[in-house]
Protein backbone atom coordinates (compact mmCIF):
# COMPACT_ATOMS: atom_id res chain seq x y z
CA UNK A 1 0.00 0.00 0.00
CA UNK A 2 1.29 3.43 -1.17
CA UNK A 3 0.73 6.83 0.89
CA UNK A 4 -1.17 9.30 -0.32
CA UNK A 5 0.98 11.95 -1.51
CA UNK A 6 -0.40 15.52 -1.04
CA UNK A 7 -1.66 18.80 -2.73
CA UNK A 8 1.65 20.56 -3.38
CA UNK A 9 4.13 17.89 -1.61
CA UNK A 10 7.61 17.77 -2.78
CA UNK A 11 8.85 14.97 -4.15
CA UNK A 12 11.54 14.65 -1.81
CA UNK A 13 8.79 15.03 0.93
CA UNK A 14 6.89 12.02 0.15
CA UNK A 15 10.12 10.16 0.09
CA UNK A 16 10.92 10.97 3.09
CA UNK A 17 7.72 10.58 4.82
CA UNK A 18 7.10 7.49 3.33
CA UNK A 19 10.56 5.67 4.45
CA UNK A 20 9.83 7.62 8.30
CA UNK A 21 5.90 5.71 8.31
CA UNK A 22 6.75 3.20 6.58
CA UNK A 23 10.29 1.84 7.96
CA UNK A 24 13.09 1.85 5.33
CA UNK A 25 12.32 -2.07 5.40
CA UNK A 26 8.94 -2.36 4.71
CA UNK A 27 9.23 0.72 1.89
CA UNK A 28 9.05 0.05 -2.00
CA UNK A 29 12.26 -0.75 -3.75
CA UNK A 30 11.48 3.01 -5.68
CA UNK A 31 11.86 4.67 -1.96
CA UNK A 32 14.26 2.80 -0.72
CA UNK A 33 16.98 3.69 -3.46
CA UNK A 34 15.87 7.35 -3.98
CA UNK A 35 19.25 9.36 -4.77
CA UNK A 36 19.95 12.70 -3.47
CA UNK A 37 20.25 14.17 -6.81
CA UNK A 38 16.91 12.42 -8.66
CA UNK A 39 17.25 11.90 -12.40
CA UNK A 40 14.46 11.50 -14.82
CA UNK A 41 14.25 8.09 -14.33
CA UNK A 42 13.82 8.31 -10.46
CA UNK A 43 10.99 10.01 -10.79
CA UNK A 44 9.71 8.22 -13.08
CA UNK A 45 9.91 5.00 -11.19
CA UNK A 46 7.90 6.82 -8.75
CA UNK A 47 5.03 8.20 -10.74
CA UNK A 48 4.46 4.65 -11.99
CA UNK A 49 4.66 3.54 -8.24
CA UNK A 50 1.73 6.30 -7.74
CA UNK A 51 -0.38 5.21 -10.25
CA UNK A 52 0.88 7.26 -13.46
CA UNK A 53 2.34 5.32 -16.13
CA UNK A 54 4.19 6.67 -19.25
CA UNK A 55 5.50 10.02 -20.39
CA UNK A 56 1.47 11.49 -19.18
CA UNK A 57 2.67 10.48 -15.86
CA UNK A 58 5.82 11.96 -15.91
CA UNK A 59 4.66 14.95 -16.80
CA UNK A 60 1.91 14.80 -13.98
CA UNK A 61 4.31 14.56 -11.34
CA UNK A 62 6.60 17.07 -12.68
CA UNK A 63 3.64 19.68 -12.67
CA UNK A 64 2.03 18.78 -9.72
CA UNK A 65 4.66 18.01 -7.40
CA UNK A 66 7.65 20.33 -8.91
CA UNK A 67 8.27 23.83 -9.62
CA UNK A 68 8.48 22.67 -13.42
CA UNK A 69 5.65 24.85 -13.67
CA UNK A 70 7.32 27.52 -13.82
CA UNK A 71 9.11 26.27 -16.86
CA UNK A 72 6.50 25.04 -18.39
CA UNK A 73 3.82 27.25 -18.35
CA UNK A 74 5.46 29.46 -20.53
CA UNK A 75 5.02 27.16 -23.98
CA UNK A 76 5.88 28.33 -27.01
CA UNK A 77 2.85 27.65 -29.40
CA UNK A 78 4.50 25.59 -32.20
CA UNK A 79 5.57 23.09 -29.10
CA UNK A 80 2.97 20.69 -28.48
CA UNK A 81 5.09 18.86 -25.60
CA UNK A 82 4.94 19.25 -21.88
CA UNK A 83 8.21 19.03 -20.99
CA UNK A 84 10.07 19.00 -24.35
CA UNK A 85 11.86 15.86 -24.60
CA UNK A 86 12.91 15.10 -21.16
CA UNK A 87 10.86 11.99 -21.44
CA UNK A 88 13.81 10.28 -23.41
CA UNK A 89 16.56 12.24 -22.32
CA UNK A 90 19.17 11.39 -19.58
CA UNK A 91 20.44 14.73 -18.48
CA UNK A 92 17.45 16.05 -15.86
CA UNK A 93 17.90 16.37 -12.12
CA UNK A 94 14.84 17.36 -9.89
CA UNK A 95 14.76 18.15 -6.00
CA UNK A 96 18.23 17.34 -5.41
CA UNK A 97 18.17 17.31 -1.40
CA UNK A 98 21.51 19.57 -1.86
CA UNK A 99 18.71 22.84 -2.30
CA UNK A 100 17.14 24.16 0.98
CA UNK A 101 13.87 23.43 1.67
CA UNK A 102 11.84 25.48 4.21
CA UNK A 103 8.59 25.90 5.20
CA UNK A 104 5.53 28.05 7.03
CA UNK A 105 4.46 27.79 10.54
CA UNK A 106 0.94 28.21 9.85
CA UNK A 107 0.42 25.60 7.18
CA UNK A 108 2.29 23.47 9.36
CA UNK A 109 -0.04 23.62 12.49
CA UNK A 110 -2.79 24.15 10.30
CA UNK A 111 -1.81 21.05 8.48
CA UNK A 112 -1.83 19.17 11.76
CA UNK A 113 -5.20 20.35 12.80
CA UNK A 114 -6.47 19.11 9.57
CA UNK A 115 -4.72 15.74 8.84
CA UNK A 116 -2.09 15.07 12.25
CA UNK A 117 0.93 15.39 10.02
CA UNK A 118 2.57 17.83 8.01
CA UNK A 119 4.71 17.84 4.81
CA UNK A 120 7.21 20.40 2.70
CA UNK A 121 5.27 22.21 0.52
CA UNK A 122 6.83 22.99 -3.40
CA UNK A 123 6.39 26.91 -3.15
CA UNK A 124 8.60 27.46 0.47
CA UNK A 125 11.24 24.86 -0.67
CA UNK A 126 12.31 27.49 -3.20
CA UNK A 127 13.64 30.98 -3.68
CA UNK A 128 10.68 32.65 -2.37
CA UNK A 129 10.21 34.30 1.76
CA UNK A 130 6.86 34.71 2.70
CA UNK A 131 3.83 31.90 2.26
CA UNK A 132 1.56 33.40 -0.43
CA UNK A 133 -1.16 32.56 1.77
CA UNK A 134 -0.19 33.61 4.87
CA UNK A 135 2.10 36.48 5.00
CA UNK A 136 4.30 35.17 7.37
CA UNK A 137 7.99 34.42 6.63
CA UNK A 138 8.89 30.87 5.64
CA UNK A 139 11.28 29.24 8.11
CA UNK A 140 14.58 28.25 5.85
CA UNK A 141 16.72 27.23 9.22
CA UNK A 142 15.68 24.96 12.29
CA UNK A 143 14.53 27.64 14.68
CA UNK A 144 16.30 25.06 17.52
CA UNK A 145 19.58 24.43 16.06
CA UNK A 146 19.99 26.98 13.14
CA UNK A 147 20.32 23.88 10.55
CA UNK A 148 19.67 24.22 7.12
CA UNK A 149 16.81 21.64 6.05
CA UNK A 150 19.09 20.05 3.35
CA UNK A 151 22.16 17.86 2.44
CA UNK A 152 24.54 18.33 5.58
CA UNK A 153 21.76 19.94 7.88
CA UNK A 154 18.50 18.32 8.90
CA UNK A 155 16.75 15.71 6.59
CA UNK A 156 13.58 16.37 6.13
CA UNK A 157 12.07 13.74 8.84
CA UNK A 158 12.53 16.66 11.17
CA UNK A 159 9.25 17.67 10.09
CA UNK A 160 7.93 14.29 11.97
CA UNK A 161 10.46 13.54 14.41
CA UNK A 162 11.51 16.87 16.70
CA UNK A 163 14.80 19.05 17.22
CA UNK A 164 15.82 18.68 20.63
CA UNK A 165 12.43 17.88 21.54
CA UNK A 166 10.64 20.79 19.75
CA UNK A 167 8.38 20.38 16.96
CA UNK A 168 8.56 22.24 13.78
CA UNK A 169 4.71 23.13 14.26
CA UNK A 170 5.46 25.07 17.37
CA UNK A 171 8.27 27.08 15.54
CA UNK A 172 7.72 30.65 16.16
CA UNK A 173 5.76 33.01 13.80
CA UNK A 174 6.92 36.03 12.36
CA UNK A 175 4.41 38.03 10.03
CA UNK A 176 6.11 39.62 6.93
CA UNK A 177 5.90 43.47 6.06
CA UNK A 178 7.61 43.31 2.56
CA UNK A 179 4.56 44.13 0.59
CA UNK A 180 6.88 43.19 -2.61
CA UNK A 181 7.60 40.09 -1.34
CA UNK A 182 4.04 38.93 -0.91
CA UNK A 183 2.87 39.93 -4.39
CA UNK A 184 6.09 38.19 -5.31
CA UNK A 185 4.99 34.94 -3.62
CA UNK A 186 1.52 35.45 -4.78
CA UNK A 187 2.36 35.93 -8.34
CA UNK A 188 4.85 32.68 -7.95
CA UNK A 189 1.82 30.57 -6.43
CA UNK A 190 -1.02 31.49 -9.31
CA UNK A 191 1.92 30.22 -11.62
CA UNK A 192 2.10 27.07 -10.00
CA UNK A 193 -1.53 26.43 -10.03
CA UNK A 194 -2.14 27.93 -13.29
CA UNK A 195 -4.07 25.55 -15.60
CA UNK A 196 -3.70 26.78 -19.02
CA UNK A 197 -0.16 27.10 -21.22
CA UNK A 198 0.72 30.75 -21.80
CA UNK A 199 2.08 31.51 -25.52
CA UNK A 200 5.53 32.80 -24.85
CA UNK A 201 5.12 35.00 -27.62
CA UNK A 202 1.89 36.75 -26.08
CA UNK A 203 3.60 36.78 -22.59
CA UNK A 204 6.71 38.24 -24.01
CA UNK A 205 4.72 40.68 -26.16
CA UNK A 206 2.61 41.75 -23.19
CA UNK A 207 5.79 42.12 -21.20
CA UNK A 208 7.37 44.50 -23.64
CA UNK A 209 4.48 46.88 -24.37
CA UNK A 210 4.12 47.41 -20.59
CA UNK A 211 7.40 48.25 -20.01
CA UNK A 212 7.67 50.71 -22.73
CA UNK A 213 4.01 52.36 -21.78
CA UNK A 214 4.13 51.92 -17.94
CA UNK A 215 6.20 54.97 -16.92
CA UNK A 216 6.62 54.26 -13.50
CA UNK A 217 8.54 51.06 -15.03
CA UNK A 218 10.17 52.96 -17.22
CA UNK A 219 11.72 55.91 -14.89
CA UNK A 220 12.59 52.69 -12.36
CA UNK A 221 14.30 51.06 -15.83
CA UNK A 222 16.50 54.38 -16.13
CA UNK A 223 17.62 54.11 -12.38
CA UNK A 224 18.54 50.59 -11.96
CA UNK A 225 21.18 49.02 -14.25
CA UNK A 226 19.59 45.13 -13.27
CA UNK A 227 15.81 46.47 -14.52
CA UNK A 228 17.48 48.04 -17.46
CA UNK A 229 18.70 44.65 -18.09
CA UNK A 230 15.62 42.86 -17.61
CA UNK A 231 13.86 45.07 -20.54
CA UNK A 232 16.72 44.24 -23.11
CA UNK A 233 16.32 40.99 -22.51
CA UNK A 234 12.74 40.39 -23.06
CA UNK A 235 12.43 42.68 -25.89
CA UNK A 236 15.94 40.47 -27.83
CA UNK A 237 14.22 37.28 -26.64
CA UNK A 238 10.46 38.19 -28.16
CA UNK A 239 12.85 38.86 -31.22
CA UNK A 240 13.86 35.36 -31.67
CA UNK A 241 10.81 33.98 -30.46
CA UNK A 242 8.77 35.80 -33.57
CA UNK A 243 11.88 34.96 -36.35
CA UNK A 244 11.45 31.16 -34.99
CA UNK A 245 7.83 31.00 -35.86
CA UNK A 246 7.65 32.66 -39.25
CA UNK A 247 9.89 29.82 -40.04
CA UNK A 248 8.23 26.89 -37.97
CA UNK A 249 11.43 26.38 -35.73
CA UNK A 250 11.24 26.24 -32.25
CA UNK A 251 13.75 28.21 -30.14
CA UNK A 252 16.31 27.22 -27.96
CA UNK A 253 15.32 26.77 -24.04
CA UNK A 254 16.00 29.65 -21.65
CA UNK A 255 15.47 29.73 -18.33
CA UNK A 256 12.06 31.66 -17.53
CA UNK A 257 13.23 33.56 -14.35
CA UNK A 258 13.55 37.13 -16.25
CA UNK A 259 9.65 35.99 -17.51
CA UNK A 260 8.42 35.42 -14.21
CA UNK A 261 10.88 39.00 -12.31
CA UNK A 262 9.01 41.07 -15.01
CA UNK A 263 5.26 40.04 -14.35
CA UNK A 264 6.45 40.45 -10.48
CA UNK A 265 7.36 43.88 -11.16
CA UNK A 266 5.21 45.59 -13.75
CA UNK A 267 1.85 43.58 -12.44
CA UNK A 268 -0.03 43.73 -9.24
CA UNK A 269 -1.66 40.45 -10.00
CA UNK A 270 -1.29 37.42 -11.88
CA UNK A 271 -5.18 37.69 -13.28
CA UNK A 272 -4.34 41.06 -14.91
CA UNK A 273 -1.56 39.79 -16.48
CA UNK A 274 -3.45 36.56 -17.84
CA UNK A 275 -6.45 38.58 -19.38
CA UNK A 276 -3.71 40.60 -21.04
CA UNK A 277 -1.95 37.54 -22.78
CA UNK A 278 -5.18 36.52 -23.45
CA UNK A 279 -5.92 39.90 -25.73
CA UNK A 280 -2.96 38.98 -27.75
CA UNK A 281 -4.90 36.25 -29.38
CA UNK A 282 -3.02 33.17 -29.30
CA UNK A 283 -4.32 29.87 -28.12
CA UNK A 284 -4.26 28.56 -24.47
CA UNK A 285 -4.00 25.08 -23.91
CA UNK A 286 -5.08 23.02 -21.06
CA UNK A 287 -1.81 21.95 -19.12
CA UNK A 288 -2.85 18.45 -19.27
CA UNK A 289 -3.60 18.11 -22.91
CA UNK A 290 0.26 17.95 -23.66
CA UNK A 291 0.93 15.38 -20.91
CA UNK A 292 1.42 12.34 -23.44
CA UNK A 293 3.46 14.41 -25.64
CA UNK A 294 7.20 14.65 -25.94
CA UNK A 295 9.82 16.01 -28.78
CA UNK A 296 11.20 13.08 -30.31
CA UNK A 297 13.51 14.65 -31.70
CA UNK A 298 15.14 17.76 -34.02
CA UNK A 299 16.20 17.74 -37.52
CA UNK A 300 15.60 21.13 -38.83
CA UNK A 301 11.84 20.57 -37.97
CA UNK A 302 10.70 19.15 -34.63
CA UNK A 303 9.42 15.55 -34.39
CA UNK A 304 6.33 14.94 -31.18
CA UNK A 305 5.41 11.50 -29.94
CA UNK A 306 2.13 11.72 -28.83
CA UNK A 307 1.63 8.13 -26.24
CA UNK A 308 -1.84 6.48 -27.71
CA UNK A 309 -2.64 4.48 -23.86
CA UNK A 310 -6.03 3.07 -25.22
CA UNK A 311 -4.22 1.32 -28.69
CA UNK A 312 -0.93 1.30 -26.71
CA UNK A 313 0.89 3.00 -29.17
CA UNK A 314 2.94 5.98 -30.13
CA UNK A 315 1.35 8.50 -32.85
CA UNK A 316 4.12 10.20 -34.42
CA UNK A 317 3.92 13.96 -36.04
CA UNK A 318 5.58 17.15 -37.04
CA UNK A 319 2.89 19.72 -37.23
CA UNK A 320 5.12 22.45 -37.99
CA UNK A 321 7.53 21.53 -40.97
CA UNK A 322 10.29 24.47 -40.95
CA UNK A 323 10.44 26.71 -43.62
CA UNK A 324 13.98 27.11 -44.62
CA UNK A 325 17.35 25.38 -42.91
CA UNK A 326 19.23 27.12 -40.37
CA UNK A 327 22.90 26.17 -39.48
CA UNK A 328 24.71 23.21 -40.37
CA UNK A 329 22.54 19.95 -40.28
CA UNK A 330 23.55 16.37 -40.48
CA UNK A 331 22.23 14.78 -43.41
CA UNK A 332 23.92 11.46 -43.86
CA UNK A 333 21.50 8.92 -43.86
CA UNK A 334 20.82 6.14 -41.25
CA UNK A 335 20.19 2.33 -41.36
CA UNK A 336 18.38 0.16 -38.89
CA UNK A 337 20.34 -2.66 -37.58
CA UNK A 338 16.94 -4.37 -36.59
CA UNK A 339 15.79 -4.45 -40.57
CA UNK A 340 18.66 -3.63 -42.77
CA UNK A 341 20.42 -6.91 -43.57
CA UNK A 342 23.55 -5.44 -45.00
CA UNK A 343 24.56 -1.94 -43.94
CA UNK A 344 24.49 -0.11 -46.95
CA UNK A 345 27.59 0.92 -48.96
CA UNK A 346 28.11 4.20 -50.05
CA UNK A 347 31.13 6.71 -51.22
CA UNK A 348 31.37 9.59 -48.60
CA UNK A 349 29.84 9.86 -45.35
CA UNK A 350 28.89 6.76 -44.12
CA UNK A 351 25.74 6.16 -43.02
CA UNK A 352 24.56 6.73 -39.21
CA UNK A 353 23.26 4.08 -37.04
CA UNK A 354 20.00 5.10 -35.60
CA UNK A 355 19.63 6.17 -31.91
CA UNK A 356 18.05 4.13 -29.30
CA UNK A 357 13.98 3.25 -29.91
CA UNK A 358 11.78 5.68 -28.33
CA UNK A 359 10.28 4.09 -24.77
CA UNK A 360 7.42 1.29 -25.56
CA UNK A 361 4.43 2.48 -24.81
CA UNK A 362 2.07 1.03 -21.59
CA UNK A 363 -1.55 -0.03 -23.13
CA UNK A 364 -4.72 0.38 -20.55
CA UNK A 365 -6.76 -2.31 -20.13
ZN1 LIG B 1 1.27 29.34 5.24
ZN1 LIG C 1 17.32 21.57 14.57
Amino acid sequence: MILAIQPEETVRSFVERTLFIKGKRSSEEVFRNFPNSPSRADILALAEVLGWPGCYGLNKILHTHTNYPFTAVFKNSQDISYSGNEYISHSGCYDSNRKPSGFCPVCVAEDNERLGFSFWRRAHCFKLKVCAEHNVELVKRCPVCDKQFSHGGHDLGVMWKACEGRHLKDSPVTLNTDPFELKKAQIFTDILSFTHHLSEEAVLAVLNGKIHQDGVFEQKIWNSESDRHLGDKIERRLGIVKRARSVNRLPPDEPTDFIIQAIAETYEIFADFVSDVKAYGDEMRPIDSLWSTYIAGHQESTHFVEENYKHGVGDWSCPFPAKEVWGMWDWRPVYYPCCNFERPKRKGPQPKRVKNAPPGIYRQQ
